[in-house]
């Protein structure tokens, strides 16, 4: 057999924005031998792509897989969407590294993301033990990591005080950030909503982002604000990267959140285009929802958040501390993204919950539970649901307006993310947002197909080539004869998302094949067993 695989009859789109042309590919030990006419040799599998796009696998530049990685490995939801290469370690977080002695420390923080990762033993300490360590996993993807700052912050020492770090804390800082770097990190994610990271300085983290620049690597981030302090959040980033010598930045999930800040995006796309023209390439992901996804403790303000959970948890059982919380909402504090005012309890919906006693009220609004559970308002609700379950509470916020996410969905620097996580049809904990099932199908379908914002040459290369080169991936991201055998067929007629707000977990349509590193992991729309996925390192 001359080939492992041929894909015949298909309509190739390369992934550079090229209009597609008639090919056929060959695919061997992995990658893309020969891409020619017609190709008439014979293979052990032969896919007839007739009327599909024949096109690179889609690179996720933002997800939370990591933390899925742990409970399940499947990936199921990514992988039926297309994407074969998934980058982790975002908004500020991730699972390494975590010194020697802090192993139960660890547990109980990554517990707030969810309870169950407390079950799991995490056997490794440095970067690139963990690296090593997912090198041992089946994966059906590949993966590419970022080390977040706020694990570097927790495992310098100074944890979840609102306050400077002590020189030996930042030197501390510096060598395991030195260490994942060293191990092929892609570069350092920081995640300024959350804390602790949220109490850091600008000038912490340009010291910090230089030992990034030292080896080539990006700064990702959450940005302190996407309302009203938004362009102070974004020139924040842009002054990081230039300070620090990074190769580039990228903002997370790009969005202007809150209705009396909507239009926004007109300012915003200003200072990318700008830093660009200065010569400090700012690039961003975005995923095509109006609602976006985090925690509830997150809408509590700052100095509420000092302190281990049980801290917090004492802290805002007291009735007191509650009425200066409610009072500090209505007042607002400078730098503090004020969910609750901004976008209303009404926009808050529930998506997750740490006990079970709550679980009827995933997908809720916090006034329907009030009004389920018979509260006297929604407060009694929002301090309810972060007591008894023990602040872990996700929740997804209706937040952007449609035109905001066009014109950002449009915009020359925009990259396709997920900020979901891979995870399996079958999950059965709460409903989390469409997005882990929906990202790129929804693109394809809605803005491409039905409402034309994008060609589809030009939303392919979103999801394609230009997060391969902003990776610095040399032989992914592209139909082009030499490079591995990334690749996804879908029919542009009918590929489509089908997962809600109210039924998350259901796999879109229209895509039935996905490849990675020459092996069929999709099939007729379903995924295998099969594990052909590597962990990429990132090379200085
Ligand atoms: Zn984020």
């Amino acid at each position: 057999m001359v080939y492992d695989i041929l894909v015949k009859n298909g309509r190739i789109i390369s992934g550079e924005g090229n209009p597609w042309y008639h090919g056929e590919i060959g695919i061997k030990e992995g990658r893309i031998a020969k891409i020619k006419p017609k190709i008439n040799d014979d293979a052990e599998k032969i896919i007839d792509a007739h009327g599909l796009i024949v096109c690179p696998g889609f690179i996720d530049i933002h997800s939370h897989t990591d933390y899925i990685l742990p409970v399940n490995r499947s990936q199921e939801s990514t992988l039926c969407q297309g994407i074969t290469t998934t980058m982790v370690g975002m908004c500020g977080d991730g699972m390494a590294p975590i010194p020697k002695g802090k192993e139960e420390d660890f547990k109980k923080k990554i517990a707030k993301i969810d309870p169950v990762l407390q079950q799991f033993d995490y056997p490794y300490h440095t970067f690139k033990e963990y690296l090593e360590y997912n090198d041992g996993k089946r994966n059906s993807a590949n993966l590419a990591f970022c080390v977040g700052y706020g694990n570097i912050r927790w495992a310098g020492g100074q944890a979840f005080e609102n306050r400077v770090a002590t020189p030996e804390e930042m030197e501390r800082m510096k060598s395991y950030l030195r260490e994942a770097m060293e191990a092929g990190a892609f570069g350092m994610s920081t995640g300024l909503i959350y804390a602790p990271q949220i109490f850091a300085k600008t000038e912490e983290i340009i010291e910090l982002a230089t030992i990034v620049g030292e080896y080539n690597g990006l700064y990702f981030s959450h940005i302190r604000s996407e309302g009203k302090e938004i362009i102070k959040a974004i020139k924040e980033t842009i002054e990081i990267v230039e300070k620090s010598g990074c190769r580039g930045g990228q903002i997370a999930h790009h969005k202007v959140a809150g209705e009396q800040f909507w239009g926004g995006s007109i300012h915003t796309l200003k200072l990318f285009e700008d830093a660009n023209e200065r010569g400090i390439q700012m690039t961003y992901d975005q995923y095509p929802y109006n609602r976006g996804m985090s925690d509830l403790a997150t809408a509590l303000p700052p100095w509420t958040r000092e302190g281990n959970n049980d801290v917090i948890l004492e802290r805002i059982k007291d009735p007191e501390i509650q009425e200066k919380i409610k009072k500090d909402v209505e007042k607002g504090i400078e730098g503090w993204e004020n969910w609750i005012k901004n976008e209303g309890m009404k926009n808050i919906y529930v998506s997750t919950v740490g006990s079970d006693k709550w679980r009827d009220v995933a997908t809720l609004s916090i006034p329907e539970i009030t009004k389920l559970k018979g509260f006297v308002d929604d407060w009694e609700t929002f301090f309810a649901l972060l007591i008894d379950n023990k602040l872990v509470v996700g929740i997804t916020i209706e937040s952007m307006g449609e035109d905001d996410v066009r014109r950002i969905m449009k915009g020359r620097y925009q990259m396709v993310g997920t900020d979901g996580a891979g995870i399996p049809a079958s999950f059965s904990s709460g409903a989390y947002h469409p997005r882990f099932f929906g990202t790129y199908p929804r693109i394809l379908a809605k803005y491409v197909r039905e409402e034309k914002l994008l060609t589809l040459e030009e939303a392919i290369r979103k999801m394609t080539s230009f997060p391969a080169s902003r990776l610095g991936l040399q032989d992914r991201g592209l139909i082009r004869e030499g490079d591995w055998a990334d690749i996804v067929m879908f029919d542009p007629l009918y590929v489509k998302d089908t997962a809600t707000y109210e039924q998350p977990y259901q796999l879109p349509e229209g895509i039935p094949y996905v490849i990675v590193n020459g092996v069929i992991v999709v099939q007729n729309g379903k995924k295998n067993k099969k594990s052909p996925g590597k962990v990429l390192r990132h090379l200085c």
